[in-house]
């Protein structure tokens, strides 16, 4: 079976010619530059395949010199077009080289033919090589898939003007005319009609995906602050507890509301509070790590969503977030606090319920006269659940975890030991009286050691101590909430023995503590 090159000419004609109208059709001339410039792209490689197919008819100046400047020219707009896409600037030497070094060097070899098949060949595969390069460019990431559709396009453009000019090369007779009727021409014509279709269905692929991405955006991102909005947050949260019932890593929310905001209105006007909203947000991003998210509940509330993060790192991360805000001069000099209210994640959480106590958290850091971080640790109802899906069972002490000084390692070994014998006394369901005098004994522990540490720490350096002590005061009193708690018959003695496992021992001791003495 013969494959009629002329045919294959006619067929590319009418895809690219159909593909120029269509894609014309539903650019706005103004708004889509990138469309308009694939268009003309279009209409060129068009108009190149027209005066291909009266290659017999019409003098060679114009259907072999006046095409290649043409078809080089519509790669040039191909490779303006991703240019405008991405937004950057491309070289002049890029876009009107290619066509004019074809057109001088072509004025020279209209009487070869092999050798102008290699010189377009060189020409057209380094201008698609360089398309190829601006869509994998990494500093102009191309959101979405239609990228590949191109990425295809160009990579057959590529392979199949290699194999031409290599046919050429070895066999300088191979092709007599651009009619020529040899495998290698009617791969190459082949593959110049699949190319175009691709590399249009992905332009205008890329160009939906990059709208859609866009307007997802919109819907995702609050306006005047730039941050994630409510719902971008809420489908964040339900993905990490997910993660957290699956892998255990806990979860911290913060919820923070800047105090007498209303005031800073009322003096200043809208216009001054919005600019302190933006710059409220910036000192937070500051204060915060690149995987904690911050976003805008609503108003003048923001909530820190913060992976991977127990009680202890929450609060520092809110005590640090306070600070920042309280020691940051706004605009027009203004100063402005913000109260702080955090929850970590447990079993059996749904995102409600965790909200919640975080928004209780942070009505008692209103209620205790607001500039301050209050957390929630246990919810009241929550007496049922237990540890079973925890794999803490015994703390066992280990050299590593040595700090060098020997009264604090020996007070943490008796509070490895002594958290041991209070887990085991609850899993025993030993008498309360029992438990009460364990705990006991356990909290006056914790304080003395809190107190030795701070009085080591107090000798060294000022605000290492001052975060120390921070720490020190947020767990006792904490622990100190959650053993009363379990005294009202509010929370079950393994979730009190759980905070003494996990966040006093595993948490504090074994990671504050030794980044203290290290
Ligand atoms: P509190 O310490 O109890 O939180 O006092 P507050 O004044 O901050 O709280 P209140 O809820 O009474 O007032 C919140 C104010 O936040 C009222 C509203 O004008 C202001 N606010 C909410 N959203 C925006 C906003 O987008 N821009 C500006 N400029 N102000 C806002
Ligand atoms: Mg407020
Ligand atoms: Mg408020």
């Amino acid at each position: 079976m013969t494959i009629h090159i002329p045919t294959v000419f006619l067929m590319i004609i009418t895809v690219s010619g159909t593909l120029a109208l269509s894609v014309g059709w539903v650019t706005r001339a103004k708004q889509d530059r990138e469309l308009l410039l694939w268009t003309v792209g279009l209409f060129l490689q068009t108009l190149t395949y027209v005066l291909f197919f009266f290659r017999d008819d019409i003098p060679s100046l114009i259907s072999v010199l006046l095409a290649n400047i043409i078809l080089s020219a519509s790669y040039s707009f191909f490779l303006a077009a991703i240019g405008a896409f991405q937004e950057r600037r491309i070289s002049r030497k890029w876009i009107f080289a290619p066509p004019l070094l074809l057109g001088v060097i072509f004025c020279f070899l209209m009487d070869n033919i092999s050798a102008r098949i290699i010189v377009s060949g060189v020409i057209f595969a380094t201008q698609s090589f360089y398309i190829l390069l601006m869509l994998l460019d990494r500093q102009h990431k191309i959101v979405g898939r239609g990228k590949y559709l191109m990425v295809i396009g160009l990579t057959v453009t590529i392979i199949v003007l290699a194999i031409r000019v290599a046919s050429v090369i070895f066999n300088p007779d191979a092709i007599t005319s651009m009619l020529h009727q040899t495998p290698s021409q009617v791969l190459t014509f082949l593959g110049v009609f699949i190319t175009l279709i691709l590399m249009t269905n992905g332009f205008v692929m890329m160009n939906k995906e990059r709208a859609d991405y866009h307007f997802r955006m919109i819907a995702m991102t609050d306006r005047l602050t730039g941050i994630w909005n409510r719902v971008r947050l809420e489908d964040q949260a339900l993905l990490e507890l997910a993660k957290f019932e699956r892998f255990g890593h806990p979860i911290s929310l913060i919820m923070l509301d800047l105090d007498n905001f209303k005031q800073i209105n009322d003096k200043f006007g809208h216009v001054t509070g919005d600019l302190i909203l933006k710059e409220f947000c910036a000192v937070v991003q500051r204060s915060i790590r690149t995987t904690d998210i911050l976003a805008r509940w609503g108003g003048e509330e923001f909530a820190v969503l913060l992976p991977n993060t127990g009680f202890t790192h929450a609060t520092s991360l809110a005590e640090r977030i306070r600070g920042a805000v309280e020691n940051h001069e706004f605009n027009h000099g203004l100063r402005i606090t913000t109260s702080a209210g955090f929850s970590t994640s447990h079993l059996n959480d749904t995102w409600n319920s965790w909200l919640e106590r975080a928004d209780k958290a942070l009505y008692r850091a209103k209620a205790a006269g607001r500039n301050c971080v209050k957390s929630e640790y246990f919810p009241k109802d929550e007496v049922q659940k237990g540890l079973s899906k925890t794999n803490l069972i015994q703390l066992v002490w280990r050299s590593a975890y040595e700090t060098g000084n020997a009264l604090i390692d020996s007070q943490h070994r008796a509070l490895f030991e002594n958290a041991n014998i209070l887990y085991q006394a609850i899993l025993d369901n030993s008498p309360k009286s029992q438990i009460y005098s364990l705990v006991d004994s356990l909290i006056s522990d914790v304080e003395q050691h809190f107190k030795d540490e701070e009085s080591i720490f107090q000798m060294r350096d000022d605000t290492e101590y001052r975060h120390h002590q921070m720490l020190h005061r947020h767990l006792t009193n904490e622990i100190k909430e959650l053993y009363q708690r379990y005294k009202d018959d509010d929370l079950r003695g393994s979730e009190l023995s759980y905070f003494f496992m996990y966040e006093v021992i595993s948490q504090h001791i074994l990671i504050e503590d030794r980044k203290c003495f290290s």
